[in-house]
């Protein structure tokens, strides 16, 4: 089983759930925003600047659009564009939104440009400074061109000279907001790269604290969760269990007759081999030195007796011909099943039977029963 790249997958997916999930706070705050334009524009009517009727359709028209960014991040389409946080197309709604209410408005045009501002800010989420840019140059100029069509359609309801301030208050201020809002955007995402980086760190510390370096495999605080993990499981829901504890035999002559870097590569090897004898739901970690604990799973005696024998066999026939040819080495294990006894006691019988295993000559498989106690 490799769990790594089941963690892997399962980090990503939530990484990504964590991004929709940002994703719709901050829809959520824009729409909150909204409200807030929405007193304001109340203002504009209540002073006798728009019609209740205008007010009614353009308070239509944005809970429309609210539906259609909601219904595009609740459904996922929006992971379908190059910008998956639709900052600027939301900012681009509110902008026209805005101008056309300017355009409705008889007057209080002023107090609107606050709201163009309000819905840049957004954009320190996301933006760089060229699409800020972007997106100002497309408002200073949908805004002149709907002044142009107030002179051309409805000349009585602007003061020309008032509005063209308005205008230029917008295209200065607007570039000047882009240029923080960038820096600002800049600033976020040094400290994303940054805690990318540092959860990289933790998610190696992590992967070294339960890996034992030389051989890869769980090791022996790692193992010893697994084994109390199955232990609770089995208390809680009955399911049988069996662990063997595996040393190898007359190790010490490796070390001593080929050296120890030798003996380190033995105890490689026969680590992955014998990974690759287990069944899915087993697990093996090292326990100590030349010593192994398999923990097997809704297993009964009979076939853990059966697994126990395939891995002695499979490692006393192999050779390891990167240390020498003709180098073999055996393994004896000692096994027990779980019979409600604590943990310790399960250590101690496995431990018993290895040693069983050892007495009466090595290189064979021991199981200790409950009648053995
Ligand atoms: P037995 O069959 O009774 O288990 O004999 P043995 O020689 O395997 O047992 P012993 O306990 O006398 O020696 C174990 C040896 O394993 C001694 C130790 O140096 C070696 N060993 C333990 N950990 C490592 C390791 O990480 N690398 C190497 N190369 N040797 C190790
Ligand atoms: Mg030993
Ligand atoms: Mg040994």
């Amino acid at each position: 089983m490799d769990y790594k790249a089941i963690i892997a997958e399962h980090n990503n997916t939530s990484r990504l759930e964590d991004r929709q999930r940002l994703r719709l706070r901050r829809f959520l705050m824009a729409l909150a925003s909204y409200f807030i334009g929405t007193l304001m524009i109340g203002l504009l009517v209540w002073l006798g600047y728009l019609t209740p009727q205008h007010y009614l359709f353009f308070i239509g028209l944005m809970v429309f659009i609210n539906i259609l960014f909601f219904v595009l991040f609740k459904t996922g389409l929006n992971l379908h564009f190059s910008d998956p946080s639709l900052t600027s197309l939301q900012i681009l709604a509110s902008t026209i939104l805005t101008i056309q209410i300017s355009y409705m408005a008889t007057g209080g045009r002023g107090m609107l440009l606050l709201l163009y501002l309000t819905s840049h800010i957004f954009g320190v989420f996301r933006l760089t400074f060229r699409q800020f840019l972007l997106l100002d140059a497309f408002t200073i100029v949908a805004y002149a061109f709907m002044l142009s069509l107030l002179v051309q359609n409805r000349p009585e309801a602007i003061d020309l000279k008032l509005e063209l301030l308005h205008w230029g208050a917008l295209s200065i201020t607007l570039p000047s907001f882009a240029l923080l809002g960038a820096y600002l955007n800049r600033l976020r995402e040094r400290l994303r790269e940054r805690n990318n980086r540092l959860n990289q760190a933790l998610e190696k510390i992590q992967e070294l604290a339960v890996t034992d370096e030389l051989t890869s495999l769980p090791n022996r605080r790692s193992i010893m969760e697994q084994l109390s993990k199955e232990w609770e499981r089995s208390k809680r829901n009955g399911s049988h269990f069996c662990i063997a504890l595996l040393d190898l035999d007359l190790f010490k002559e490796i070390n001593d007759t080929y050296g120890h870097l030798a003996g380190d590569a033995v105890l490689k090897e026969f680590s992955s081999i014998v990974t690759t004898e287990l069944r899915s739901p087993d697990s093996i970690g090292r326990y100590g030195g030349e010593e192994f604990l398999l923990i097997m799973p809704d297993t009964q005696i009979t076939e853990a007796q059966k697994v126990a024998e395939r891995i002695r066999e499979r490692i006393a026939r192999h050779e390891f011909v990167d240390i020498a040819p003709g180098v073999t080495i055996q393994v004896s294990i000692g096994l027990t099943e779980h019979d409600d006894q604590p943990i310790q006691e399960l250590i101690k019988r496995a431990d018993l039977a290895l040693y069983q295993s050892k007495k009466s000559g090595r290189n064979r498989v021991s199981v200790h029963s409950s009648a053995d106690v």
